[in-house]
């Protein structure tokens, strides 16, 4: 095998979009933003459809371009569309799209009446998060809504939760009632879209009076806990994680006890040991501050991380009867399955979620999908 690959376990992802199928009769949006959370945009949203998804999700709108011309029939929904994007090429190709200002609300309606074609858009809400979506001026918008409300067909509303892995936390009933108001609100300007949303994978999990008509379903997607302390691990949510890391190692050397390693000699050999150099680095997504909490599978052991990660390269702590040798492939992280760290545990061993663990595995590590 090459330098390093990402296996990615496209059944395991079909899996964990049936199963939130079946814990719920809302609509499921397969979110597949950030090229599928590191697992590979197209191949994803492919089996997310084949096993049932009824909607992609994409934050970018190249992303979800790139989907409807990569054979995805479904409705898509491209949500992070700041003003100047490509309004018309959306359009054209029934991207769906949203809007939480006014100035993309004019950009939209112009491309679209160049295209003598109506837009289909969903209405964004702040509700608390304080991030996208309509707010404080959520009235006037409204009615400039309600003025053009010909000229465009307002498929949904939607609105995204700040704390929803906190499922004790009152700020999610807050939203959901907010929510609901602006939701009283726009019909009582006379738009009354058939979609509304407002659940991530959190809340899918923890609060069935949030799914409304569509879950949007992203980390559990892949299979990983939306929060590992509040809402538990994978397994005990019966998710299946979908990606293995795999590298190699490029050097076994055996060393003396007090040797320093890596850059700044930040750690120091304890005992007579056996050093293994694997071969990615932080500019293939592995946090440099990732501490010994992590490391590798090889040769049936753990071997943690020592010392810091260098750009291309970091080293482990084989032990010294390690029976590892030059040019032995390692298991970065997985399910655990065949006793490799987990996801959860290199990012706890980074300070970070698993959201940004795979999502920051960069594009020079080829996913590879192996068939059953
Ligand atoms: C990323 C994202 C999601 C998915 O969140 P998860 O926690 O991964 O389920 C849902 N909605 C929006 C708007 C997002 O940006």
């Amino acid at each position: 095998m090459s330098r390093a690959r990402a296996e990615i376990d496209l059944s395991a992802i079909a899996d964990n979009l049936k199963f939130i199928k079946s814990k719920s009769t809302a609509q499921v949006l397969a979110v597949v933003k950030a090229d599928a959370y590191g697992h590979g945009l197209l191949p994803v949203a492919i089996a997310a459809q084949a096993a049932g998804a009824d909607w992609l999700g994409t934050a970018l709108l190249e992303e979800a371009i790139t989907l409807r011309n990569g054979g995805i029939t479904k409705p898509i929904l491209a949500w992070l569309t700041p003003p100047g994007e490509d309004f018309k090429t959306a359009i054209k190709l029934d991207i769906d799209l949203s809007i939480s200002s006014i100035e993309v609300l004019s950009e939209i309606l112009t491309a679209g009446q160049s295209l003598n074609k109506k837009p289909r858009v969903h209405i964004e809400v702040d509700t608390g998060m304080s991030r996208g979506g309509v707010a404080e001026d959520w009235k006037q918008f409204f009615s400039e809504i309600a003025k053009v409300v010909e000229k465009i067909e307002v498929v949904g509303i939607w609105s995204h939760f700040a704390r929803a892995d906190e499922p004790g936390e009152k700020m999610n009933e807050e939203q959901i009632a907010l929510f609901s108001n602006r939701v009283d609100d726009l019909s009582k300007v006379g738009i009354s879209p058939k979609y509304l949303h407002i659940a991530n994978s959190a809340a899918a999990l923890t609060n069935k009076s949030s799914h409304k008509n569509i879950i949007r379903w992203g980390i559990g997607l892949y299979g990983l806990s939306p929060d590992v302390n509040n809402l538990g691990d994978s397994k005990s949510l019966t998710l299946h994680p979908a990606m293995r890391l795999y590298a190699k190692l490029q050097l076994v050397k055996s060393v003396k006890a007090g040797v320093t390693v890596g850059y700044g000699a930040t750690a120091k050999t304890k005992v007579d040991t056996k050093l293994g150099v694997v071969t990615l680095g932080y500019a293939d997504g592995i946090p440099r501050n990732a501490s010994n909490l992590a490391g590798v599978f090889v040769a049936g052991s753990r071997a943690p991380l020592i010392g810091r990660v260098s750009m291309d390269q970091f080293v482990v702590d084989l032990g010294i009867d390690s029976l590892a040798k030059t040019g032995d492939e390692v298991i970065v992280f997985g399910d655990g399955s065949k006793g490799e760290y987990t996801i959860d545990e290199w990012a706890k061993a980074c300070g970070t979620i698993n959201y940004e663990i795979v999502t920051r595995i960069g594009s020079r590590v080829p996913r590879i999908y192996p068939r059953e």
